[in-house]
């Protein structure tokens, strides 16, 4: 049914993840799960103070990376 992202190869990848509404964005993040306003996961948003972050359907970008900060979609650290 869903259709999962071409990088969800094996990784646990919501159907909804956090995007910068920035038009130069082309990443994809895991949404902070204690963060109550659509906020990534990893730390992006701790040196992008001017960021502005909004829910997406994962399926509906295909053409963006997957954030690969351990906190988002990476693997873990080696
Ligand atoms: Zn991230």
């Amino acid at each position: 049914m869903s259709r999962s992202h071409p990088d969800a190869d094996g990784k646990d990848v919501p159907e909804t993840a956090v995007r910068n509404r920035s038009q130069w964005a082309d990443t994809l993040h895991r949404p902070d799960p204690d963060s109550d306003e659509p906020k990534p996961a990893c730390v992006e948003p701790d040196y992008r103070e001017d960021a502005d972050f909004t829910d997406v359907p994962v399926a509906a970008y295909p053409h963006y990376k997957l954030c690969g900060n351990p906190e988002c979609f990476g693997s873990e650290w080696w």
